[in-house]
């Protein structure tokens, strides 16, 4: 995943003026077998309307039960965002009427929600910050409405309740972001810590996971908040970067030509490449919010918590710096090979095969990360186990093969699964070529090309590496380079 979505495109004079200011909130489907309230399936992409019952349709009479396993994964993402997870809340209805919400209500957590007072940190540019997290929340989702045809020319609008009662963790941020950039992050560093401890797949195209970005700009200095715009619709986070930087544009327009920025919530609109209003503040909801009288008060108790704290894995932070102590890789191979869990898990099983940890990282980097790539193949169906690729990284670690026979095996054992002790004895790569045959053929090397030869007495030290590259091809890269090296340097000088 590329670490910046977009570059600047507004006038660093303007920037220099005005400071945006960034606040995201995010829903995240929660990854249960069944709904919050009942006991309907929460399978994406079933056909419409077959996960539903007399619960999450609403129908008059029905209470909700609450799913204990969604309050545990919403505390579990509490946690590892480092909120404090509360011993009592409440669960609330939040009132309006769509056709998508059968109960005329969403049942969700305001004034007492589940955790508050978080925060993850970010890295953008080399540097880290830490951006605060307000709350994170319980609530049951809408249905779907699915539009047919265009507005007014006969269209049909309609409607899927399966996912009615799908459990969602709200997590709202602390508007502590201050660039497109590292809204960006926030949301990549959200969405992988979510990822690592198994809450939610966080798939944004199939909706299950959602963000708002809520964005504003004051002048450079100030200690007060400008007018907010709450952006929805951003299903990508291409989008989210672009929509901000547009945003982040037309407000610095409208204030700089002496106007006003109107609250309101926009829409990011794909094919015109910019935002349109949706609703002003003046048309904002009021959702007479009252507590949930068919639900208990959720209670969480130490222990519970404990339980949840003690069971969380190593998150991607601590991963990686424990990569770069433990392993002597670079910061940089420490990110690339905490990517995924599954990714960060390969690794230490190269290692555990007997690799050192430097050399994992760049075979893994240069050879399998490459190769995985190019096929489309998620590391958990790589065609070379974390074993086989220790012992092919041990093979040329130990001098038994060349780097460059080691990268030819490497090629067959991603094509063939075969192993490389196996490979290398099949084709004879092994057997490294004797001091006589690499003498021989620097004889003939220098022999052939006088014109280096003379570029290299008058002083010229890059041409050696010329004479070397040919020895290493005379000998079908099964020489061992030092020894090529030292035999050239003697017989040219
Ligand atoms: P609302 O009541 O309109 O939902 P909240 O105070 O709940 O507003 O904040 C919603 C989100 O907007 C939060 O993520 C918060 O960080 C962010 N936010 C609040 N004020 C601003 C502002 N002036 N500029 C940018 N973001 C803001
Ligand atoms: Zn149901
Ligand atoms: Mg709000």
């Amino acid at each position: 995943m590329t670490k910046f979505a977009t570059e600047s495109a507004i006038s660093p004079d303007l920037l220099a003026k005005y400071e945006p200011v960034i606040g995201l909130e995010v829903h995240v489907q929660l990854l249960t077998k069944s709904k919050i309230f009942c006991g309907c399936s929460t399978q994406f992409g079933d056909p419409p309307n077959t996960n539903v019952c007399p619960v999450c349709l609403g129908l008059p009479g029905t209470l909700p039960v609450l799913n204990k396993r969604a309050v545990e994964m919403a505390m579990r993402a509490a946690l590892a965002i480092n909120c404090t997870v509360h011993e009592h809340s409440r669960f609330a209805r939040k009132n309006y009427f769509y056709p998508d919400l059968p109960k005329g209500y969403q049942i969700s957590q305001y004034e007492l929600p589940l955790a508050t007072g978080g925060w993850l940190e970010i890295e953008v540019k080399g540097k880290t910050k830490r951006i605060g997290i307000t709350r994170l929340h319980l609530e049951e989702d809408a249905g779907k409405s699915l539009h047919e045809g265009f507005p007014h020319s006969g269209e049909k609008t309609y409607v899927d309740f399966n996912r009615c009662g799908t459990p969602l963790s709200e997590i709202v941020s602390e508007p502590d972001m201050r660039t497109p950039d590292e809204a960006y992050a926030y949301l990549t560093t959200l969405r992988q810590i979510l990822l690592y401890i198994g809450v939610s797949d966080c798939n944004m195209e199939e909706g299950s996971l959602r963000c708002d970005a809520n964005v504003s700009v004051r002048p450079r200095g100030s200690s007060e908040f400008g007018t907010k715009v709450e952006v929805k619709n951003l299903n990508s986070f291409r989008y989210l970067a672009k929509a901000l930087e547009y945003e982040i544009e037309r407000h610095i327009g409208i204030i700089e030509s002496g106007g006003r920025i109107s609250q309101e919530t926009r829409l990011w609109n794909q094919a015109a490449n910019r935002t349109d209003s949706m609703r002003s503040k003046e048309k904002a909801h009021d959702y007479r919010y009252f507590p949930e009288p068919d639900l208990l008060p959720v209670h969480a108790g130490a222990t519970w918590r404990d339980d949840v704290l003690r069971a969380l894995p190593e998150l991607p932070g601590a991963k990686r710096a424990r990569f770069v102590s433990t392993y002597g890789v670079t910061a940089y191979d420490a990110e690339v090979l905490t990517d995924s869990q599954g990714l960060a898990d390969y690794f230490e099983s190269v290692v555990k095969a007997g690799a050192p940890g430097k050399a994992a990282a760049n075979w893994m980097q240069t050879e399998l990360l490459r190769r995985l790539n190019d096929s489309g193949k998620e590391i958990a169906a790589s065609p070379v186990s974390p074993k086989a690729l220790g012992e092919l990284v041990v093979l040329v670690d130990s001098g038994k093969i060349t780097a460059a026979v080691g990268k030819k095996a490497f090629a067959t054992m991603f094509e063939t699964g075969r192993s490389a002790t196996e490979i290398v004895a099949a084709e004879g790569l092994g057997a490294q070529v004797g001091e006589d045959t690499i003498e021989k053929a620097a004889r003939e090397v220098i022999e052939k090309n006088p014109d280096n030869v003379a570029k290299f007495k008058s002083g010229n030290e890059g041409v050696f590496k010329f004479f070397v590259g040919q020895v290493m091809k005379a000998t079908r890269g099964q020489a061992n380079p030092q020894v090529v090296n030292d035999i050239v340097r003697r017989l040219l000088s």
